[in-house]
């Protein structure tokens, strides 16, 4: 299957590396490639199917397995028996403690920095190792498959992922021995599998909506002259089939009346009780009613009721639609095609919903939860220069941008900014003599940078001397095709320079990506008054600081109550810095501008003179 080529300078046999693309789902992962046929296939290992759960069982020993073997543990061993670790990618303890609930297995706040791990046995794991050990398996199944080595992919991520979690994505990768030459939205390689794009004539604006296990996220693309470009995307990382799962359980908890304390103590009655409301509604997926026992429970569901207990969820899912095409800035109407991706739309009312709401029938023809490595095998034959007529251009879902003056966030790259980018802007000091530069980076829409995600923070050392305003820092950020972020800070006029490339912390201090999204929304009118007060402040204290380097450098061109009426000025000023009342900051520096306004202009005037003066006595 792999490619023989002969080099013609040695006459040596040249194997071409076969370039898988993977699919590391929430759920179930799986890998594709290219077949000689030149059509996309997903590698079924010989009967172990196309599917690989996405869990991995430690033994006593701490040998791991991963799959559907793995699987069956989750009712043994739900301790060692880990599943939807990618939910946990790139986050912190705090980002899931409210979830914990959903998790049979013990997640740890690491001592201090947030990171999160997870025990199995008497070891700690980390959800990069986890989801390492799953694309070891997948490398392991292909390679099997295809009897060559496998050392190359593109692997997909939801279109929301943040830098950290694809960064995070990109080391399992590493740690599973695999050089990942991509990092892929999953909705680009949704539609590439559609074939949508591939013909460089075809104009078009689709939706692709993903339901999977336990994300959903639904994006616009504009495909034109054969690039792709994601108009906006929106979403949820907390909704998906697990819910709907989750629901089911509490309604046969309720209708059996059975002690919801007694059953949450029982982990592996829980989940089996789950594994049997997974297998309820695929069932509601092709017939009307499921009707089971397990042990003496009755497990029984109709579609009505079914459609009841995740009516809600499905709700968000259109909200988001809804949402995605306001920043799109579209209708409905202008919306070509819509793909549906993930498990979860096989679901009738999931497709019932989606297309009464875009209008149109949905494109479900590939199977949902194969579409995204199909179309990930397609990117990877693409970056192997077997189709080099196509390009891809991504979309950064959160602002990027550096801390400045009194910790407000200065956006750099604004959302929904397409990748790759470029962007930068120039910044100086606000001390004399200052050398050093604290670049602070962060993600998310607030305006204050509390709010929003610390990406990274380095210093520009080596600055010259010199007084306050004049060294000029031009601080760049280049987003690369993977979403991964440089940040560059040169000094103009010395040429000292620092760059980074974001090592993300994975410790997340923040909520998901939508909840940073709708935070902005409802808190813009605070943000923006408190913008207005950090920014007068700042105009304050640098007033202060003027005014106070003037009295003493300009003494002998003042006379005493100059100098005194000035101090008061500057005092009045203080005080009302000490408050948090904007208008009277305003006031104060308005009132000490104006008074000492003239005998600056006359200092100036006598400074200019003097050097005039210096000058032509030099020469
Ligand atoms: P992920 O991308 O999160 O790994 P998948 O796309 O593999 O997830 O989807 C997994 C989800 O799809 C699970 O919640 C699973 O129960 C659900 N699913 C699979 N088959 C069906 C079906 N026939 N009907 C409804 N849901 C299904
Ligand atoms: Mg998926």
């Amino acid at each position: 299957m792999a490619k023989i080529s002969i080099n013609l300078a040695t006459g040596a046999f040249q194997q071409e590396e076969i370039i898988v693309g993977i699919d590391l789902g929430t759920t179930n992962s799986l890998v594709a490639f290219i077949n000689p046929e030149k059509n996309p296939q997903v590698i079924n290992d010989t009967g172990k199917g196309l599917l690989v759960p996405s869990v991995v069982h430690f033994n006593a020993k701490g040998d791991a397995l991963v799959g559907n073997e793995a699987k069956d543990f989750l009712i043994t061993d739900p301790a060692n028996t880990i599943f939807s670790v990618k939910r946990l990618l790139g986050r912190s303890y705090k980002d899931v403690a409210n979830h914990q609930d959903t998790f049979s297995y013990k997640i740890i706040d690491d001592e201090g920095d947030s990171l999160v791990k997870i025990k199995a046995g008497d070891r700690f794991y980390t959800p990069i190792e986890l989801s390492g050990e799953i694309l070891k398996e997948l490398k392991a199944r292909a390679e099997h498959a295809l009897k060559t080595p496998v050392n190359r992919a593109v692997i997909t991520v939801p279109a929301y992922f943040n830098d950290s979690q694809r960064q995070a994505t990109r080391d399992a990768g590493k740690l599973a021995g695999l050089d990942v030459l991509r990092i892929v939205n999953e909705p680009t390689a949704a539609s590439l599998a559609y074939g949508i794009g591939l013909d460089p004539a075809q104009q078009k604006t689709i939706a692709v909506y993903d339901l999977g296990g336990g994300t959903f996220d639904v994006s616009i693309l504009s495909i034109q002259n054969g690039i792709f470009e994601v108009l906006s995307t929106n979403g949820n990382t907390f909704l998906g089939g697990d819910d709907f799962d989750r629901a089911i359980v509490y309604y046969w908890i309720a209708k059996n009346k059975l002690n919801k304390e007694e059953l949450s103590a029982d982990l592996s009655l829980m989940q089996s009780l789950r594994l049997k409301a997974e297998e309820a509604k695929k069932a509601l997926s092709s017939q009307n009613l499921f009707n089971e026992k397990l042990g003496d429970i009755w497990c029984t569901l109709d579609m009505q009721t079914f459609e009841e207990l995740v009516k809600d969820k499905v709700a968000e899912t259109i909200t988001s639609c809804k949402n995605a095409l306001k920043d799109a800035k579209l209708s409905v109407e202008e919306i070509d095609e819509v793909i549906l991706v993930g498990g979860s739309t096989r679901t009738p009312y999931v497709k019932q919903q989606v297309e009464s709401f875009f209008g149109r029938k949905p494109h479900d023809q590939i199977n949902p939860d194969e579409v995204v490595a199909l179309g990930a095998a397609i990117q990877a034959d693409i970056l192997a220069g077997n189709r080099s007529d196509i390009l891809l251009l991504d979309v950064t879902p959160l602002s990027l941008g550096i801390e400045t003056m009194g910790g407000l966030m200065d956006v750099i790259v604004p959302r929904n900014a397409k990748v790759p980018t470029k962007a930068g802007r120039q910044y100086t000091t606000s001390l004399d003599g200052q050398v050093n530069m604290k670049i602070s980076v962060f993600q998310g829409e607030r305006d204050l940078v509390s709010e929003n995600r610390k990406l990274a923070e380095f210093d520009l050392k080596g600055i010259p001397a010199m007084p306050a305003g004049l060294p000029k820092v031009d601080i760049n950020f280049l987003l690369n095709a993977d979403g991964i972020l440089t940040v560059q800070a040169i000094e103009l006029r010395s040429g000292v320079k620092q760059e980074i490339d974001i090592t993300p912390s994975y410790g997340l201090t923040d909520d998901t990506v939508e909840r940073m999204l709708i935070d902005s929304i409802t808190h813009a009118k605070s943000d923006v008054e408190q913008r207005m007060l950090i920014e007068a402040r700042g105009e304050g204290e640098q007033l202060v600081y003027t005014a106070e380097r003037f009295i003493d450098k300009h003494s002998e061109f003042l006379n005493e109550t100059e100098i005194s009426e000035t101090r008061n000025y500057v005092d009045a000023l203080k005080a009302a810095l000490t408050a948090t009342v904007k208008d009277e900051i305003l006031k104060k520096a308005d009132e000490l501008n104006e008074f000492t306004r003239p005998f600056a202009e006359r200092v100036m005037d006598v400074a200019v003179s003097s050097a005039m003066k210096g000058k032509s006595i030099d020469k």
